[in-house]
């Protein structure tokens, strides 16, 4: 497992990515970028809200999500196997991936197969999360991503930082300075004339595309539902572009996350209104493509379908942690996170930013290998609350903040100030008289200090760096009742 999770390490973690408060420090203070994710966040904020709040029963939906999640994972093995069948008798071919190596090695065996040098993308996390553009550039394929957000980051070399829309971290002048500068090297170029308006944009990006669709044979996606009774992929997107992808080259490859599959067909009822009012704020999703095999004369010829486990199945055998698996990558948890709209998602160093990023990373790539992430919250729990599938995001925080600090203190040689501080005061509380003797001293220091300390000396100071420390009260509780019989003393009423 360790060598499997130290691979890994390299493609869901950005490799040479810092710890999330050092990664943070700059981006706080960059006023361009927490400008367009303030205005970005708030925008679908409200647009969740509004759609949420129309349907009666928004909590049921919920409610019935999180169920057929729980069943599906208690039973995954099932469930994928009935997926491999379903596939396999609709026309199609599966592939079992343990890790993003073999997941790598076996898209690019597939598109050397066909005789081509280039696939068009389809916007997809599992893609993203094994590094399959850079493997496929390593074996001379080029990829091109399709959805605009993805074009955006993939021509400004740069990386997404959030799950729905990858480039939230610019705006529209940015934009246009990106299309204008880097257009010509992947294709067609963008207008000379080209201004920033959302239009003209959109339909640079149209252009310019267009001639990598027409002339495309094969295609590569991700999937966000699967049903295992009938072998149907489901791709949920606003542009189209996917589905030009989905629809017109001879040969598909979706790579797809083992958590993604759902019993059945009719489950897609739920899932597919749950998610686009979570994520876009929308009743329904502009485009919603299923595919069940191959149809002859109809769409792909040829269908490869990858199972991805790469640390899922260490995540499924954790009780609190496994709950991360339920996510439908709505990105609700991440436009409501006070921390998200502050940093932005490339703090994270991960692929996967925001509330669900720092619980669902650290059980992909092991907590050793991303301890700092799930200290990158508030636990104010307002993800629980928006997440359309009710993973409980804060339990599971504190789950790996407990590990964390674990592994920490099992590969220290000597224990930290921390761990001696804590020891001394375990010391202190496990006797009354211990902890009276130090609450008499603390209260005669606090006589000289103000109302509140503003640093701490030592390891503590840690700790009062992010607030203000209260002064310790002039009387403990147990003091003030001894000399008071409990308040019943008449000086003391
Ligand atoms: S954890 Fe919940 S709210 Fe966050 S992306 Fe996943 S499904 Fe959406």
């Amino acid at each position: 497992m360790t060598s499997q999770r130290a691979h890994q390490r390299t493609n869901v973690v950005w490799l040479g990515s810092p710890s999330f408060p050092e990664a943070a420090k700059p981006l706080l203070r960059d006023e361009q970028l927490r400008s367009n994710l303030r205005r970005a966040t708030g925008t679908i904020r409200e647009r969740r809200l509004a759609v949420t709040g129309e349907l009666d029963d928004w909590e049921e939906l919920r409610t019935a999500g999180e169920a057929v999640k729980r069943r599906t994972l208690r039973h995954l093995d099932h469930y994928l196997e009935q997926l491999e069948a379903s596939v396999v008798r609709a026309g199609g071919q599966v592939h079992w991936a343990a890790d993003a190596e073999e997941a790598n090695r076996i898209v690019t065996r597939l598109v050397r197969e066909t005789g081509e040098r280039e696939v068009v993308k389809v916007k997809s996390m599992a893609t993203q999360e094994i590094g399959l553009n850079e493997a496929l550039a390593e074996a001379g394929i080029d990829a091109y991503e399709t959805d605009l957000a993805e074009l955006i980051v993939q021509l400004a070399d740069d990386r997404p930082s959030h799950i729905l829309v990858p480039a939230i971290h610019r705006n529209r002048a940015e934009i246009r300075e990106i299309f204008t500068a880097a257009m010509g090297r992947y294709g067609r170029p963008a207008p000379e004339d080209l201004t920033d308006d959302p239009a003209a944009l959109a339909e640079a990006a149209r252009l310019h595309l267009r001639e990598k669709f027409l002339r495309a044979k094969v295609a590569v996606s991700g999937a966000n539902f699967a049903s295992a009774d009938t072998g149907t992929v489901a791709v949920v997107e606003s542009e189209g572009n996917g589905r030009m992808c989905l629809t017109l080259p001879e040969t598909l490859i979706t790579v797809m996350g083992i958590e993604k599959v759902v019993p059945a067909f009719s489950d897609l009822e739920i899932f597919l209104q749950l998610l686009p009012r979570s994520s876009t704020g929308e009743r329904m999703n502009p485009y919603t493509s299923l595919w069940t095999g191959t149809t002859e004369g109809d769409g792909p010829s040829t269908f490869h379908l990858v199972l991805l486990d790469n640390g899922r199945t260490a995540t499924l055998a954790d009780a609190t942690g496994r709950q991360a698996l339920a996510c439908i990558r709505c990105s609700a948890c991440l436009n409501v996170c006070p921390v998200y709209e502050r940093t932005g998602g490339h703090a994270y160093g991960s692929v996967y930013p925001g509330p669900i990023g720092a619980v669902l990373t650290p059980q992909l790539v092991g907590v050793e290998n991303a301890a700092s992430l799930p200290f990158a919250s508030t636990l104010c729990g307002a993800c629980y609350d928006a997440c359309p599938v009710k993973i409980d995001i804060p339990e599971v925080l504190t789950h790996l903040r407990a590990q964390a600090v674990e592994s920490r203190r099992a590969r220290r040689k000597v224990p930290s100030a921390e761990a001696l501080v804590m020891k001394a005061a375990a010391a202190v509380f496990a006797t009354p008289g211990r902890l009276a003797a130090a609450q008499k001293a603390a209260g005669l220091g606090g006589r000289f200090l103000g109302d509140t300390v503003s640093r701490l000396p030592g390891p503590l100071s840690g700790w009062s760096d992010a607030r203000d420390a209260p002064v310790p009260p002039r009387e403990s509780f147990r003091a003030w009742w001894e000399r008071t019989e409990g308040g019943t003393d008449e000086e003391e009423r």
